[in-house]
């Protein structure tokens, strides 16, 4: 098998704000607790749309209105970055 040479560059990782980035992605998680102590771990949609994913907290409180506990979790894009292209 062949060995590739790798160049050490300085890399820096940043939010992909590029026109073609992939979209930032929002979803609520429960972190509320069963009866018996376990965690409950429901997770509502995905959406892209931040306010829309906030709905499904309230949908979820209407079945366990002891669930009032919940994780948001973004999927964001970004790029690593080298301080110079490697030639
Ligand atoms: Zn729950």
């Amino acid at each position: 098998m062949p060995r590739k040479l790798f160049r050490f560059l300085d890399w820096t990782l940043t939010p992909d704000r590029e026109p073609d980035a992939p979209p930032i992605q929002h979803l609520y998680r429960c972190l509320g607790e069963d009866e018996d102590g376990k965690p409950c771990g429901a997770e509502g949609p995905v959406h892209e749309d931040f306010a829309t994913a906030q709905k499904w907290p309230f949908e979820h409180i209407k079945e366990q209105q002891e669930h009032r506990s919940y994780a948001h979790v973004a999927v964001v894009p970004w790029l690593a970055v080298p301080k110079e292209e490697p030639s």
